[in-house]
């Protein structure tokens, strides 16, 4: 016992003969010797100074080795953790957005585990191209001529530009300048992009006249950005993406649409707000549409450049695109993702994105009721639990008006207020960390994206062994 150990530096044990207990053989089974004897090292060191700091007792061997494991323990967690979202936005990007379907998980593994034939025609025996693989279906899904896939879109929005626009004007209204995230700034895209910003209209009111009067020798593309992640609303006029692909035509140069998300079926069969399909672009007229795999289309991060073949053919070409392009990995879960859609009827069922977002509030609101004992016993007697309505939100971006009817559980403390804070922290530390958020004097957990409720439970049961809060 720390409490009897003697009062000299002197007795604290050593590296070796830490080392030589059952216990840490045990831990250099799992962790390897050179992790576990930094470990004992780092917990003598702290034993040290908090005996110099307190003049306490020391721990013994079997303390050090013990702290040496729980830290190696610690350590060895991973960093990036899979969560429970309860946040109610559902394409939550801190939270690493849509999750993805059955297949494209299965696909994405199989590709992991064994050589894919990635550039490389199976029937041919002769080099291949990565975008084979998804090329036909997206031109399938969207009626466009050509495609092609990269990081994620703000890579298709850079590419696209210096393909098209470098050292040249890229013309934009003023309405549709946007910010997604500090990181995505469309002025700092096309400045990187090597294309220069020719701002046309004002921010509420862009007319044709804007455009043809900014058109001349220097245009390189038209770029119409959709206001994914806001409105402007009012006295408001836009040029819609048909007369605008009529005023590009005229003129000799591309139309790019940058869709944001990436719609490829009409979400108000789901019960959503109507958002234009890469379909309605390309049909409106668009030369290149541009849109994210990890919005509202429920894949892996990616981006993708759909539209006329001689355009992509220059974008084929740019040395810059090896450097944006997808793996293996992704390129099979994108694949996956994709050939659900060729069934929307069975999508609400499949992609989870999309199942999330059609979950009808009584259901989860039934769901939350089941739980809400559970949670109440698990907390002990200084909470109240209830059933509550709520909002849910599609995040991203996307859809940015528009809330979904809800439910979840409202926490409260019963103390003197406050409390809160420590009780969703509370929540966070367990084994897969319960993300809720505060709102109006409650913990509330929204349980639209809650789909494995028997983990849920489990993860649970760790609450009532805390010390109350
Ligand atoms: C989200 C978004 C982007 C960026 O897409 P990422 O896939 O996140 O890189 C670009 N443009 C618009 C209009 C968007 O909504």
């Amino acid at each position: 016992m720390a409490t009897s150990a003697p009062r000299s530096l002197r007795n604290l044990p050593s590296v070796d003969l830490v080392l030589n207990t059952a216990e840490a053989e045990a831990l250099r089974g799992r962790f390897g010797r050179p992790a576990l004897t930094d470990a004992i090292r780092a917990e003598l060191d702290e034993a040290r100074a908090a005996f110099r700091e307190s003049d306490g007792g020391l721990p013994d061997v079997g303390q050090i080795a013990a702290r040496a494991g729980a830290r190696l323990e610690q350590a060895s967690q991973p960093s990036l953790r899979p969560v429970f979202n309860l946040t109610g936005v559902v394409l939550h990007t801190n939270l690493g957005r849509a999750i993805l379907a059955d297949a494209a998980v299965e696909a994405a593994i199989g590709a992991m585990r064994m050589a894919a034939a990635l550039e490389f025609d199976v029937a041919s025996g002769k080099r291949g191209e990565r975008d084979e693989h998804v090329r036909q279906l997206l031109c399938e899904l969207t009626g466009a001529e050509d495609a092609t896939v990269v990081n994620n879109n703000a890579a298709a929005v850079l590419l696209t530009l210096n393909s098209l626009s470098r050292g040249r004007e890229a013309i934009v209204s003023r309405g549709e300048l946007i910010e997604i995230g500090a990181a995505f700034r469309l002025p700092d895209i096309m400045a990187r992009a090597g294309a220069r910003l020719a701002e046309v209209g004002t921010t509420n009111r862009t007319h044709p006249r804007d455009y043809t009067a900014a058109l001349g020798p220097r245009s390189g593309v038209i770029l119409k950005v959709h206001t994914s992640n806001y409105r402007i609303e009012g006295f408001t006029t836009g040029v819609g993406a048909a007369t605008l692909a009529g005023i590009a035509r005229e003129a000799g140069v591309p139309l790019v649409h940058d869709l944001g998300s990436g719609v490829l079926v009409d979400l108000s069969r789901y019960g959503l707000e109507k958002e234009p399909t890469v379909r309605e672009a390309i049909a409106a007229g668009a030369d290149l549409v541009t849109f994210s795999g990890d919005k509202l289309l429920g894949g892996p991060q990616a981006g993708f450049i759909v539209g006329r073949r001689d355009l992509l053919a220059r974008i084929g070409r740019n040395p810059m695109k090896r450097a944006l392009r997808v793996d293996k990995i992704r390129l099979a879960a994108i694949e996956a993702t994709l050939k659900l859609y060729r069934d929307p009827d069975r999508l609400a069922e499949r992609l989870p994105t999309v199942r999330l977002l059609a979950r009808p509030e009584a259901e989860i609101a039934a769901q939350a009721r089941g739980l809400a004992p559970a949670i109440a016993a698990a907390l002990g007697d200084r909470y109240a639990v209830e059933v509550a309505s709520c909002r849910s939100e599609v995040g991203s971006g996307a859809l940015p008006l528009e809330t979904l009817p809800s439910a979840g559980l409202a926490i409260h403390g019963l103390g003197r207020g406050g409390g809160l804070e420590r009780l969703a922290a509370r929540f966070r530390a367990l084994s897969t960390p319960v993300i809720g958020r505060i709102d109006g004097g409650a913990l509330m957990l929204d349980l639209r994206c809650l789909e494995d409720e028997a983990a849920f439970r489990s993860v649970l049961a760790e609450l009532a062994g805390d010390p109350p809060a």
